[in-house]
């Protein structure tokens, strides 16, 4: 049986451990210290802990969830890490270097249950969520590379809100200045639109950045895009969102990926501005690279323009963006695409 991962321990609990082993609470501090701010490789690299504590951690825990398998560098300067887990499951994780900032994409789970019609990562269902430790590591194995990373997106392979526990529990860690010292408002939750998971991300406490994946302004066009629509319909949805803002203050930025003659038209764009006329939020249009699954294209330049003024002459902040990454599958919706 493989070792549970230490990183699935939070400071408290970690302290607890370390206590059992009938050391006193400060060597927990160094531990925590090692594993995320050294990012080291295992218990006999915290030089300057005891090695009866060492060998005693290391008979009880694993430092490490991940091991790399590959990594490949888009032409944007992306980079994917395919990282195998120790039962064997990979998921992918991508950082995302744009103008100073040095983004890590996170995945979540193996796999995922929602079944986006258009998103390769939930093509071959879903397996499993991801553990603390597991969420925690792939941002050390960046780290190991030397790379300071400086935002955090949890918008790889999985749903977030699905996984909200341990997703809560790492980015405290991930916000800890004796962790990864990442502050909030650089830490991005993304969501399908589960209106209960928004509910309990705030109850929380935890002040993250919330992106939405809207993709389609109406119920009808939402509900084949997006099927778990047909659970959290569009007004529920906005209207979790307008209270995450009233009480966080964060503003929420709406994910709509622009697909040929599905969600692109005039009248669509205008039903989305109406839809959040009066609400402190920013969309963020994303033309997609070619999406490998049939019955779906990337928009047209001039429609994907036009989708963008009419949002813009009424009043809602909106960026165009291309997306990153697409040459080497680590585009939203395309995570996973090479494994499978
Ligand atoms: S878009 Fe997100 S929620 Fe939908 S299937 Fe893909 S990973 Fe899951």
């Amino acid at each position: 049986m493989k070792a549970a991962s230490i990183k699935d321990l939070s400071g408290d609990e970690l302290r607890e451990a370390v206590e059992e082993f009938g050391m006193p609470a400060y060597r927990a501090g160094q531990v925590y210290h090692w594993l995320y701010a050294g990012a080291v490789g295992s218990f006999d690299d915290m030089s300057d802990l005891p090695a009866d504590l060492r060998a005693s951690l290391g008979e009880r825990y694993a430092v490490d969830t991940l091991e790399k398998v590959r990594e490949r560098l888009s032409g944007d300067g992306t980079l994917k890490y395919l990282l195998k887990l120790a039962d064997g499951n990979t998921i992918e994780t991508v950082l995302i270097p744009v103008a100073g900032r040095k983004t890590v994409c996170l995945s979540s789970q193996v796999g995922c249950r929602f079944g986006c019609p258009f998103c390769a990562s939930g093509m071959g269902g879903f397996t499993r969520n991801l553990g603390q430790g597991e969420l925690l590591d792939q941002v050390v194995a960046v780290k190991r590379e030397g790379i300071a990373v400086t935002h955090i997106v949890f918008m790889g392979i999985g749903e977030p809100l699905d996984n909200l526990e341990n997703v809560i529990r790492a980015v405290t860690v991930l916000n800890d200045p004796k962790g990864f010292g990442i502050g909030a408002r650089r830490i991005t939750i993304s969501t399908c639109g589960l209106v209960d998971g928004i509910g309990r991300l705030l109850k929380s406490g935890v002040r993250a950045e919330l992106s939405v994946s809207l993709h389609a302004p109406v119920d009808e066009l939402r509900d084949r895009l997006v099927p778990v629509n047909r659970r959290y319909p569009v007004k529920k949805l906005l209207g979790a969102c307008r209270k995450y803002y009233a009480v966080t203050k964060r503003v929420v930025t709406f994910e709509y990926a622009l697909l040929d003659g599905i969600n692109d038209s005039p009248a669509l764009a205008r039903k989305l501005a109406s839809l959040l006329d009066g609400f402190d939020c920013k969309v963020n249009l994303i033309k997609v690279g070619e999406v490998p699954i049939e019955g779906f294209r990337p928009s047209r330049r001039e429609a994907a323009h036009r989708f963008r003024s009419i949002l813009r002459e009424n009043g809602v902040k909106v960026t165009l963006r291309r997306q990153r990454g697409a040459d080497i599958e680590a585009a939203c919706g395309q995570l996973r695409l090479r494994t499978l």
